[in-house]
């Protein structure tokens, strides 16, 4: 199931855009930490663009110090399940358990200062009853609005302008938009993500565009929901 379907029967647990008031956008890189993820914190910093990060948690205990460096330097992380495994193949509880539970305590041990506030889906893919789950626990499940599918086939020619026009053709006040920073499943780095953000920042700028970290999307309501749960 596209999980974009529980956009009208979820709107206090899932998030699939911000409100289009204002001429503004988020960035999600997801799957990692990775080998790429450095560059791109370097070049965040350098444009001064604030994130949001939706990781893995096996990657957040095999490398502590870059959810330590997501964090000090002022982006956002997410939970992206503790091994990227689908969520289909689990009951609500045993997934609960097994891959949401740990993750957040692998980010958390990391140096997040609190249970994150935010789930994406690995493969984008979630039953009701998990969306459910989640929003029992006080979280926010985070989709997209526009997915350049960086994903799909990064050697080929051309790959970083096409993602970039992807972008471009798409991007819309509230957007909130799907990259990955993460090591892909054939362990391969995802470097041209760093190409990608160095010509997308600048392209969107000149459209008027600011950026966002997710969490700033959240309506008021879902945040009151957290704090009296
Ligand atoms: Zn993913």
């Amino acid at each position: 199931m596209d999980y974009h379907d529980f956009l009208a029967d979820h709107p206090r647990t899932y998030l699939g855009r911000g409100l289009p008031d204002k001429r503004r956008l988020a960035l999600t890189f997801d799957d990692g930490p990775g080998r790429a993820t450095p560059a791109l914190l370097s070049l965040l910093a350098e444009l001064e663009v604030a994130a949001t990060f939706f990781c893995v948690g096996e990657a957040a205990r095999a490398q502590p110090a870059l959810i330590e460096r997501i964090l000090r330097e002022g982006h956002e992380i997410g939970n992206h399940s503790l091994s990227h495994a689908d969520a289909r193949g689990f009951g609500v509880q045993d997934w609960i358990d097994r891959e949401i539970h740990p993750a957040a305590a692998a980010l958390c041990e990391a140096g997040l200062s609190e249970m994150p506030r935010l789930f994406r889906p690995a493969y984008g893919e979630i039953a009701p009853g998990q969306v459910d789950a989640l929003g029992r626990l006080g979280y926010t499940v985070v989709g997209w609005s526009v997915d350049p599918r960086d994903w799909l086939e990064p050697e080929a020619p051309g790959y970083v302008s096409c993602v970039v026009e992807s972008v471009l053709a798409r991007i819309h006040p509230g957007a909130i938009v799907l990259l990955h920073d993460g090591d892909d499943e054939l362990g391969r780095a995802r470097h041209g993500i760093v190409e990608i953000v160095r010509r997308l920042v600048p392209a969107l700028r000149g459209q008027g565009y600011g950026f966002a970290r997710v969490g700033e999307f959240l309506p008021a309501q879902a945040v009151q929901a957290r704090v009296e749960a």
